[in-house]
């Protein structure tokens, strides 16, 4: 059966950043009133899922069917991930273009308490957040270093299931232990390398759909089971669920200057466009080294 997935994000604005956090507000101005209770003041309701932590579990179902492309939750689309896993730590802007352009990151960010150390706000981000709340604004704060931290997990799985498709063992054995060490404590791979690389692709993909849910969701008359994200980087390791059931990881341009990050539409595509195919060749016939002009791999991960 096909799965069908639909992910919203949540709109934030007047991003910042403090030391280790992204920080902004929740546009939550622009909240719809609900269909089904218009009485009921949206930025209240909203505040209550907050205070409340029940955001994750109200938001996906409920909120799906008011979200559109330019509203406060908007429609994300598939090439989330291709997009995520094309950002670079180095142009240090990036994270906070993705944020306006795929909403809220993940609900945790939407609370004061952390309960994992390394995310945990510091005095500067406490102080503007306690500002923040007294101008009865919604704050967030983003862990920079967990969001590029995910960003590596993301390609970490890609590569594991481009590794298993291709039967290239030697590679999944390297790239299992990365997955399998900050999942489990004291993890100690097992021999047997594809049931492994299975065994952590479930897991590690699984983890992170941290606040998915599933709902009947009307389409044409007919009703199905949506996997229904509100998120940002839940909408994320949704898309790498599909691209991993589908046999269809993300791949990286072969052309060793193109940096690209592409679906691939026939298997045995392995550059992003026919201009870098046509470019490679060309420079073969010019007779330049091939170890210069081709990756061996081309799956996002180059050692
Ligand atoms: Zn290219």
């Amino acid at each position: 059966m096909e799965t069908k997935l639909q992910a919203i994000g949540m709109q934030v604005r007047d991003l910042d950043v403090i030391g280790d956090h992204i920080v902004g507000f929740i546009a939550d101005d622009l909240i719809p009133p609900s269909p089904r209770a218009e009485h009921v003041p949206p930025v209240e309701a909203f505040r209550k899922l907050v205070t409340d932590h029940n955001l994750a579990t109200a938001v996906p179902p409920f909120y799906l069917q008011l979200a559109n492309k330019s509203g406060f939750f908007s429609t994300i689309g598939p090439e989330i991930l291709t997009v995520f896993l094309g950002l670079d730590p180095a142009e240090s802007d990036s994270a906070k273009h993705f944020l306006l352009d795929y909403g809220l990151w993940r609900e945790g960010d939407l609370y004061e308490e952390r309960t994992e150390k390394a995310e945990r706000l510091s005095k500067p981000v406490r102080a503007w957040w306690k500002d923040a709340t007294r101008r009865k604004q919604t704050p967030f704060a983003t862990s920079l270093s967990e969001f590029w931290w995910t960003r590596d997990l993301a390609e970490t799985l890609n590569d594991l299931r481009a590794a298993l498709l291709r039967s290239d063992k030697q590679r999944a054995k390297a790239l299992c232990p990365i997955v399998g060490e900050h999942f489990i404590h004291g993890y100690k791979p097992s021999a047997a390398v594809e049931r492994e690389a299975n065994f952590l692709l479930a897991l590690g993909t699984g983890r992170m759909l941290e606040s998915a849910r599933i709902a009947p969701i009307e389409e044409n008359g007919k009703l199905f089971p949506v996997i229904a994200t509100g998120f940002s980087r839940d909408a994320v390791f949704a898309q790498l669920l599909l691209k991993t059931v589908q046999s269809n990881p993300l791949y990286r341009c072969k052309r060793s200057d193109c940096d690209k990050i592409f679906v691939r539409s026939r298997l045995n595509k392995e550059y992003c466009s026919d201009h870098c195919q046509a470019l490679t060749k060309r420079r073969r016939q010019l007779g330049k080294p091939i170890e210069e002009i081709e990756r061996a791999d081309t799956s996002l991960r180059r050692n």
